[in-house]
């Protein structure tokens, strides 16, 4: 199996059928590069920039920040690589911002809502983007929004911040895509009005799981309930999706569910574009999806949304693929 994989190293992620996706990868650092590279990825679909503010006991400069972002976009080249803004509270947290603890920290002031209060943290995380996007493909993801309006504030801020950098003399991108993730049902169920907006979607079911189905995804107690397969999680996505292609955009997956050998079929027929993945699951994707059609995986993928259960689904695929 093993060889196989290698085999598909430097090959497009086409189905049997001839349709071709995109196959990327998650990372945490700029070390992890090596890996998306040995690992046959087409490019970074998160990189999770929380780990920069980790560890220390202040932020990182701009600057700091700008080489972290440009050895990254420098080393992929032409290749794209989605970098998310800062992402703390819930499990993640920084210490020296002294916040309040919560009764509810993943309900609570995290990411996009930190970020929107706390605008110099932000800024400065924006600059470094803009600076860093002239080096290579570099996509801007914004994390946990809920609304239209944060969407928009994020947005605001950052051609604030690029208007600035260009009045100083500053080198910023043209062309940066700017998307975000989806990872709150309430923005799942918008999608179509958040789709005429944002240049791409990825689906955080990490969390979009824990929302949907109001179970916290670090409690044993009640990991019954997170349910990637759950239809109700199968059709959140297929809205998403829809409403992306409906305005000419795209829409990726980087939670867990994406490199999942029951999900990937189910994935492909609902027409994801873009799965984003630990780098180790790039070619054992790659080569399940080589030996996938998509015009049956489409009808897997219409079944399953009919179905009643995760259980039913998961047999469905386990009986037809695996
Ligand atoms: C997610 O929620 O699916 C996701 C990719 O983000 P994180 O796991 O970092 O919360
Ligand atoms: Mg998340």
């Amino acid at each position: 199996q093993k060889k196989e994989w290698a085999k598909l190293k430097n090959e497009p992620s086409k189905t049997k059928d001839g349709v071709q996706v995109e196959l990327v990868a998650n990372i945490g650092t700029p070390d992890d590069v090596e890996g998306v590279e040995n690992n046959g990825s087409e490019g970074v679909g998160l990189y999770r920039t929380e780990f920069l503010y980790m560890g220390r006991e202040d932020l990182p400069s701009e600057d700091e920040q700008f080489e972290a972002y440009k050895k990254v976009v420098e080393q992929m080249g032409e290749r794209p690589v989605v970098i998310r803004t800062l992402d703390v509270g819930g499990d993640k947290e920084l210490p020296y911002l002294n916040l309040p603890d919560e009764m509810n920290p993943f309900l609570g002031f995290r990411a996009i809502r930190l970020c929107l209060e706390k605008d110099d943290i932000f800024r400065t995380q924006l600059r470094a983007l803009l600076r860093a996007s002239v080096y290579g493909n570099l996509k801007i993801m914004f994390p946990m929004i809920a609304t239209l309006d944060e969407f928009r504030q994020a947005k605001q801020m950052l051609e604030e911040e690029k208007n600035q950098l260009q009045a100083e003399q500053v080198n910023v991108g043209e062309e940066i895509e700017v998307g975000i993730m989806v990872e709150i049902p309430s923005t799942a169920v918008m999608a179509p009005q958040f789709a005429k907006e944002v240049d791409f979607f990825s689906i955080g079911t990490n969390d979009l799981i824990q929302y949907t189905m109001a179970a916290d995804r670090m409690n044993e107690q009640v990991s019954y309930l997170y349910q990637p397969y759950n239809p109700a999680i199968l059709r959140l996505v297929k809205m998403v999706i829809d409403a992306s292609h409906a305005e000419g955009k795209w829409t990726g997956m980087c939670g867990e569910m994406a490199g999942d050998e029951v999900a990937v079929p189910l994935l492909l027929g609902l027409g994801l574009d873009e799965f984003s993945m630990s780098a180790t699951s790039v070619l054992p994707a790659r080569s399940q999806l080589s030996k996938l059609t998509k015009a049956e995986a489409v009808k897997t993928a219409e079944k399953a949304l009919e179905m009643n259960s995760a259980d039913e689904v998961e047999a469905l695929v386990r009986e037809q693929y695996l």
